[in-house]
C-alpha cells in the first residue's frame, strides 16, 4: 500500500498517481471495515446497489435549476421526467398533495421552510437539543441553522422526561404566554433526533394556528415510519408542511424534500428555488426516485421489522443490565433507542470502546444531562437504530445477540479487540441487501467501474 508521509504542511514522496491509488484503498478499507461491522446510528441506513447506479450516473454532472419544465438550463429532457416521476411516487408514498424533492438535504428543506413562513425576528417553537431538537432547528447563540442563518428566535416546547414526549397542557400554556407578550410562533415544529414516540401534532395543532403559526414537522427521522404507516400521519393531524431526509428511515441517498399542500405549493417553491438551493444535485434525486420505488414495494414490511427490530435491541440491553429510556412505554416506538450509560462511563467514551470492537453507534445528550454538567463532547447517553441492521435482513433474535455484544464492552468492559472478532462473525452471515428488487450484489460491496 502507498504511505503518503505528511510532514507539516509539505506532503513528500508521493505522485498524483499514487494518491489516486490510495483514495480507492481507503474507499476499498472503508467498506470493508462496514462489511464486518454492526452499523448502528439511527440516522443512517445503507442504499440498494440499483440507487447507488442511479447516483453514479451523468445527472451528477448537469444543471436544472427551477420547477420541472420551467428551467433555466437546456440539456433537462429526461432531468424533467425522472424528476416528475419522483415527485409523483413520494406524492403516493406520503398521500401529499405537493411535494418539492429539490432540498438536498434535511437542513436544506427545513431553511427552505422557514423561508417560506417566517421572517428574521420571528419565533420559532421546537424541542431543545437535549430533549431531541436537531440543530438546524436551534438557536443563533449555537450556531443553529434556524438561529445563526434565518435569524429565528427559538422557544422550546416544555418535555416530560418519563414520557419522552412534549407535555401538552404546558405546551398550550406556554403558546398562550407567548402570543400574550407579542412572541406567538410563527412556526411550530414537531420532530426530533431522538424521536422515540410520535410527537402530539393533533393536540397542538389548532393552538399553535390560533395565534398565527405555521405547523411544521420534522421527520427527517421518521420519514419513512410515517410512509410505512407505523408512526402517525403528521400531514391528516394538521401539519401544513412536513420535511424531511431521505436516508434514514427511507432507502435514499442523502437528500431532502418537504410534503405539503397545493395552497403552500407557490411558497415552499421559492423557498426551496431561489430560497437556498441552485443546483439541486440530480444524480441524487434519480437515486431518490429509485428509492421511492423500494419503498413503495417494501417498506411497509420494513418498518415494522425495524420498530420490532429496536424494541427487541432495547429490552435486550435492558437484559444486560444498561439503563435504556422510556421502560413505562416499551422503550420505543420508533427505530432509535437511546440509554443512560453512565453507570459505566460517558457517552462519548464508550462510543469510541464500541467503535474498536465495530459497532458503530453515537453518544448523545440525554434530556437531563445539562443539569449534571454533562455535555455534548462526553453526554451521559448513547443513541442506537435498527435501520441498517433490519436491511441486512436481521430479525428479533439477531437484535438479544447485538446487545450481548455491546453489553460484553460496555458492562463487562471486555477487550473491545476480543468482541470484534465475534462481531465479524456474527456479521458474516448478513451480507445480502434486504427490501429491494432483486441484485447480485451485496450491501456493503464497493461497486468499480471496470
Ligand atoms: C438528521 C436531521 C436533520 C438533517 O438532515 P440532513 O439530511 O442531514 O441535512 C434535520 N432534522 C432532524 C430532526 C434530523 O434528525
Amino acid at each position: 500500500m502507498v504511505q503518503i508521509i505528511v510532514c507539516s504542511d509539505l506532503v513528500l514522496d508521493h505522485s498524483a498517481l499514487e494518491s489516486y491509488d490510495r483514495v480507492f484503498d481507503l474507499l476499498e478499507e472503508h467498506h470493508r471495515w462496514f462489511r464486518e461491522s454492526l452499523p448502528l446510528i439511527a440516522s443512517e441506513n445503507v442504499s440498494s446497489p440499483a440507487v447507488r447506479e442511479a447516483v453514479a450516473s451523468d445527472l451528477g454532472h448537469r444543471y436544472a435549476e427551477g420547477w420541472v419544465g420551467e428551467r433555466v438550463y437546456a440539456g433537462n429532457v429526461y432531468v424533467d421526467q425522472i424528476e416528475q416521476l419522483c415527485i409523483d411516487l413520494m406524492k403516493s408514498l406520503f398521500d401529499a398533495e405537493f411535494v418539492d424533492v429539490r432540498p438536498i438535504s434535511g437542513v436544506t428543506a427545513n431553511l427552505a421552510v422557514y423561508t417560506a413562513f417566517s421572517d428574521p425576528g420571528d419565533t420559532l417553537m421546537c424541542l431543545s437539543i437535549p430533549t431531541g431538537g436537531h440543530i438546524s432547528m436551534a438557536k443563533k447563540r449555537l450556531g443553529g441553522t434556524a438561529g445563526a442563518v434565518h435569524g429565528l428566535k427559538v422557544e422550546y416546547f416544555p418535555f416530560d422526561e418519563e414520557e419522552m414526549n412534549i407535555d401538552v397542557d404546558e405546551a398550550k400554556k406556554k403558546i398562550s404566554q407567548l402570543s400574550k407578550d407579542g412572541k406567538a410562533p410563527k412556526i411550530g415544529m414537531f420532530g426530533a433526533s431522538v424521536f422515540l414516540r410520535p410527537h402530539p401534532v393533533k393536540e397542538l395543532a389548532e393552538t399553535i394556528k390560533s395565534v398565527g403559526g405555521t405547523v411544521v414537522y420534522d421527520a427527517a427521522h421518521v420519514a419513512g415510519l410515517i410512509a410505512g404507516g407505523v408512526f402517525g400521519d403528521p400531514l391528516r393531524d394538521g401539519a401544513d408542511a412536513v420535511t424531511l431526509s431521505t436516508h434514514k428511515t427511507l432507502f435514499g441517498p442523502q437528500r431532502g424534500a418537504i410534503l405539503s399542500w397545493e395552497k403552500h405549493a407557490e411558497q415552499i417553491k421559492r423557498g426551496v428555488f431561489p430560497g437556498v438551493t441552485s443546483n439541486h444535485h440530480l444524480h441524487t434525486l434519480a437515486g431518490l426516485a429509485v428509492a421511492a420505488t423500494e419503498m413503495l414495494a417494501f417498506g411497509e414490511q420494513y418498518v415494522t421489522h425495524v420498530v420490532r427490530n429496536a424494541k427487541a435491541l432495547a429490552s435486550g440491553l435492558h437484559d444486560e443490565g444498561v439503563d435504556v429510556l422510556g421502560e413505562a412505554f416499551g422503550f420505543t416506538e420508533s427505530h432509535t433507542v437511546i440509554a443512560d450509560v453512565t453507570k459505566y462511563g460517558l457517552g462519548g467514551d464508550l462510543e469510541k470502546k464500541l467503535e474498536q470492537a465495530n459497532i458503530i453507534l453515537n453518544r448523545n445528550l440525554l434530556p437531563y444531562d445539562l443539569r449534571h454538567d454533562r455535555h455534548f463532547t462526553n453526554p451521559g447517553g448513547i443513541r442506537l437504530g435498527s435501520l441498517e441492521v433490519t436491511r441486512l435482513g436481521m430479525k428479533e433474535d439477531d437484535m438479544k445477540e447485538i446487545a450481548r455484544l455491546i453489553g460484553r464492552v460496555i458492562v463487562k468492559g471486555e477487550n473491545p479487540a476480543k468482541v470484534r472478532e465475534d462481531v465479524k462473525e456474527f456479521r458474516s452471515d448478513f451480507q445480502k441487501i434486504h427490501y429491494c428488487f432483486d441484485t447480485a450484489k451485496l450491501a456493503h460491496e464497493f461497486l468499480r467501474f471496470e
